[in-house]
């Protein structure tokens, strides 16, 4: 692979602080992460693992991001985990924080709701204002601005196969929107007017649903009717999707409609739902990727793929993947989207 210098700087704080390598990958992408201080040394895991399986063949940049200031030590510990631009940035209280709508007091009490209903984070504000970023603002952050693809990182995930392809120049050429490898069925006690208020929002844009064959709403339905939310979501530590769609009026527009309501703050609603549901609402079978050839692990859930010809790929034991334990939703994408096995044949082909 050809390197090179690239003339511009890492910026931390708007100031320039070291030389990066020239991107190789050919899509316009980002990493995105949202991180605390504290969390610097499970950005050592996931990141050194990341550019060891990917990103030091294509040098994506990184934009990483807080709701306070980094410091100089976290901003040093992940300079020298990679050879990419990182771009460090804050969020403001306009993307986290109360909207003057929220009722705080029906808030606190939503919140003491859920820690009796046993809620994980029940009691958290910040893992509220958490939720409603990833829902509603990162992609709109101005250091995003600039990119048309994410795949977002956390801290403390494991990646364990090779990535021997550009998977964001995958995504440009397949003109894909959103990539996933887990999903599951989220806690229905986080999400009790949830689906109702999406349903009203639904009803005031039927012309922005995908219906028909290559719908995927089947994927969050149960019923016969397709009436009821099967709580089934696509896990968002893992995503690579397009910030354009994100972007687009009719995310927004749901977005809005969802935030609206408060149930970010009264109920403890997950971007992991949020995107899911716009996802299987909105996009097309065609539009949608499961990266079958991404094992990972954001613990305690693993997706370690089972093809033998991805075992010399991986350091994985697929007898272990989730898709063969409970309260998984990929084998029900599998039987609606029969393009769902397909990420192998595919490549393959190219
Ligand atoms: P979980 O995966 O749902 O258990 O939640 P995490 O604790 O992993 O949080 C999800 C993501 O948001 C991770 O990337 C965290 O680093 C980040 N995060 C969570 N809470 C905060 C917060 O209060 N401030 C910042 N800056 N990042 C946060
Ligand atoms: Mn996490």
């Amino acid at each position: 692979i050809p390197f090179a210098v690239n003339p511009s700087y890492i910026l931390a704080g708007g100031k320039s602080i070291r030389k990066y390598k020239k991107q190789i990958g050919t899509a316009n992408a980002t990493f995105i992460i949202l991180a605390r201080n504290s969390e610097a040394g499970g950005l050592v895991q996931s990141i050194t693992q990341l550019e060891k399986v990917f990103n030091s063949k294509y040098h994506y940049p990184y934009v990483i991001l807080n709701d306070a200031h980094f410091t100089e030590e976290f901003i040093n510990t992940i300079l020298n985990l990679t050879e990419s631009e990182v771009k460090f940035g804050f969020v403001d209280k306009d993307m986290w924080g109360y909207p003057d709508w929220v009722d705080q007091k029906k808030a606190a009490d939503g919140r003491a709701k859920a820690v009796k209903d046993g809620v994980p984070y029940a009691d958290s504000e910040s893992y509220r204002h958490m939720c409603r970023f990833q829902s509603g603002y990162f992609f709109r952050h101005p250091l995003m601005m600039d990119y048309q693809y994410y795949w977002r990182v956390e801290p403390g995930v494991s990646y364990h196969c090779d990535i021997d392809y550009d998977v964001f120049g995958l995504m440009a050429a397949k003109k894909y929107k959103y990539g996933w490898t887990l999903s599951l069925t989220d806690y229905p006690n986080t999400l009790q007017t949830f689906w109702h208020t999406v349903v009203d929002w639904m009803k005031q844009h039927p012309e922005w649903m995908t219906t028909g064959n290559s719908s995927i709403s089947k994927w969050i339905h149960d019923d016969d009717k397709n009436e009821t939310y099967n709580f089934c979501h696509f896990w968002s530590n893992f995503e690579v999707g397009d910030l354009n769609w994100l972007r687009s009026e009719q995310y927004v527009s749901y977005f809005e409609h969802l935030d609206k309501s408060g149930g970010f703050f009264y109920e403890r609603w997950g971007d992991a739902p949020v995107h899911s549901v716009a996802v299987a609402l909105m996009l097309k079978e065609s539009e949608v990727h499961f990266f079958n050839d991404i094992g990972y692990t954001h613990p305690p859930f693993m997706h370690c793929p089972t093809e033998p010809e991805m075992k010399s790929k991986c350091n994985c034991d697929p007898t272990k993947t989730f898709e063969t334990g409970t309260w998984q939703c990929n084998p029900r994408m599998a039987k609606i989207a029969p393009n769902y096995k397909w990420s192998m044949d595919q490549l393959k082909q190219e």
